[in-house]
């Protein structure tokens, strides 16, 4: 062989080795995304939609049907906004009053303790002592005169842990006892000492509602900082993703029909029938369907046991679909 044909069979060798590396890759890409995983990172994690939700094998081939169905007008979402109550709806009750409220009620001294001079721990303290202030004022049982800071760190620390306790102990609904649990439970998911819980199917229907184009938000009586953290730190990973806004009770008390009047000015819809409110208690589902909202009604025998297995599943096929897909529901 001479010189220049030998050139060009080692060019051809080149040429089909070149090819053949492509094709491999080519092959490889395709492999990876059937099993619906990203190819275009180092780390080949689940694929993410252009909207930036996430996708499982099962949940492409669902988010596909969906935009293709809705696009056909074969499912055609009569709800523009859903609004969802946490407590019995996303998250066990168990959770918040085995989990949440006791991690509060233990960590007063030590966040206090941690925290005294930070500036966000210093607004807390002052809203502490106005309220103790007005429920000494009042007679509430519980309450003790909290020294001036003049008194040492110490002194003020035991007496704000005294009066902390009596509130958590009465169930108060009050700003200054929220703002503080607030920040307790931000230290405590930050610290992982904490974990978010949310039913099996929840992450798997907010995908699909982000798939449809359909608007998420929360109308809890926890605290818009609380609800941030839960859904941030959740055993399925952050879902403020799928979440467009948070509610919490400064527009109003759940079980009042004002409260669904201004989160209905707030959401911008034409009419409040197009916000779907997905809650476990009767008297917010009323308040909320006084207001014109739609809000489908769990069944009764399922709202009132959380230990029922799969509680999840069965409440989001109960209303939620019903009341999105079809508005059958009433
Ligand atoms: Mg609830």
């Amino acid at each position: 062989m001479d010189v220049f044909r030998r050139g060009r069979e080692v060019e051809r060798v080149k040429y089909w080795g070149e090819a053949e590396c492509y094709h491999y890759l080519f092959d490889a890409v395709i492999k990876l995304n059937q099993l619906g995983l990203d190819s275009t990172t180092r780390t080949h994690g689940p694929i993410r939609n252009t909207d930036g939700a996430l996708s499982s094998i099962r949940n492409v081939k669902l988010s596909a049907k969906a935009r293709a169905l809705a696009s056909n007008g074969d499912i055609e979402p009569l709800r523009r906004c859903i609004v969802l109550d946490i407590e019995g709806t996303t998250t066990p009750i168990s959770f918040v009053t085995d989990v949440l409220f006791p991690y509060a009620r233990d960590n007063v001294g030590r966040h206090l303790d941690a925290t005294y001079d930070s500036a966000e721990t210093q607004d807390d303290i002052k809203l502490l002592r106005a309220q103790v202030q007005e429920d000494l004022e009042n007679g509430v049982a519980g309450a003790v005169r909290i020294p001036s800071s003049d008194a040492g760190k110490e002194e003020v620390i035991a007496a704000l842990v005294t009066n902390v306790e009596a509130m958590i102990k009465a169930d108060r609904k009050i700003t200054a006892l929220k703002a503080l649990q607030g920040h307790i439970w931000q230290t405590g998911f930050k610290k992982n000492e904490l974990e978010g819980v949310v039913y099996d199917d929840v992450p798997e229907a907010l995908e699909r509602w982000a798939a449809l184009g359909v608007k998420v938000y929360i109308y809890s009586s926890g605290s818009r900082l609380a609800q941030r953290l839960l859904f941030g730190y959740t055993n399925y990973g952050d879902l403020r993703k799928y979440l467009c806004g948070f509610f919490d009770t400064t527009v109003g008390n759940k079980k009042e029909t004002k409260s669904y009047h201004e989160i209905t000015a707030s959401l911008g819809v034409d009419h409040p029938s197009e916000i779907l409110f997905v809650t476990d208690v009767y008297q917010e589902a009323i308040a909320a369907k006084t207001a014109g909202v739609h809000s489908p009604l769990c069944p009764p025998q399922v709202r009132c046991d959380e230990t029922t297995p799969n509680l999840g599943s069965i409440r989001w096929k109960a209303s939620l679909d019903n009341g999105l897909v079809s508005g059958s529901a009433t």
